[in-house]
């Protein structure tokens, strides 16, 4: 479903992606860890279309097609969904009424018209009670003094709406309490299917104790350097990343 191939990717010319290749199928949660600095977030950036950085060699693609010329709004229409590190807030905006303008801009752009009223209440009591999420939050104003946790309900709320192929959540967040772990945590794990894949980027292993992922990669200097599955984390929590480096040296 995404495919990644020899990707390269720098900014201001400084080199940070050095030849990714990752394949991410239908179904499958994929983990990326890896040291401060490898490229983590950028990784993320440069899938999602963020123009900050250039792509000077390899492809992404989603279902056969290639991204390279997409903006990040149109890969969102595609069904790419990256988590916001940095939410912005809007006063006067309720999570509802910025959801539905999301969702009818993303119909808007694909040729459709408007979701019916009925059918967008129908939707949002649909995906706020699978998630726990209740009424009162659903109209507070878009992250106007939310909390790390309530952040992340935000998040998760929209992904569910977007309902993407292949949702990518970068966990670089120092305050993700054990709270907002588990939020983020249960809702992947309700919202995950056989139809769409998750690509979770985190340096904590615990956060792998509730997302269980099928592939754990190391990112390390802008290269994956080693996959396996989850006890790969479980090995990466207890000898840090030091062992690898020695194993490539
Ligand atoms: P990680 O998420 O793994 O901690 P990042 O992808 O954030 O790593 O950063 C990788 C490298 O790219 C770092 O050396 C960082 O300083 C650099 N970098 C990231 N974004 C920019 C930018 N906009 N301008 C300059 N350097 C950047
Ligand atoms: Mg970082
Ligand atoms: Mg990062």
């Amino acid at each position: 479903m995404l495919s990644i191939k020899n990707l390269h990717a720098s900014v201001e010319d400084k080199e940070i992606l050095k030849g990714i290749n990752l394949e991410v199928k239908p179904g499958e949660i994929h983990a990326i860890m890896g040291p401060n600095g490898a490229g983590k977030s950028t990784l993320s950036s440069v899938i999602a279309g963020n123009e900050n950085f250039e792509v000077t060699e390899g492809s992404v693609s989603l279902d056969g097609e290639d991204l390279s010329e997409l903006s990040p709004e149109e890969r969102a229409h595609h069904g790419i969904f990256l988590s916001f590190q940095y939410p912005v807030e809007i006063p006067g905006v309720s999570v509802t009424n910025f959801m539905k303008t999301a969702i009818n801009e993303s119909r808007k752009a694909r040729g459709l018209e408007d979701m019916p009223a009925n059918e967008m209440l129908k939707l949002i009591k649909e995906k706020a009670e699978l998630l726990e999420i209740d009424r009162k939050f659903l109209s507070r104003s878009l992250n106007e003094g939310f909390s790390g946790g309530e952040k992340k309900r935000n998040e998760i709320f929209q992904m569910a709406m977007l309902d993407p192929k292949v949702a990518i959540l970068d966990e670089t967040d120092s305050g993700l309490d054990i709270d907002a772990l588990r939020i983020v945590a249960n809702g992947v794990n309700k919202l995950k299917s056989d139809k769409n894949a998750v690509v979770v980027i985190t340096h904590y292993q615990r956060l792998l104790e509730y997302i269980v992922p099928d592939f754990v990669h190391v990112l390390m200097d802008g290269k994956i350097v080693k996959s396996g599955t989850k006890e790969l984390a479980l090995e990466l929590e207890e000898k840090g990343y030091d062992w690898i480096k020695a194993e490539l040296a």
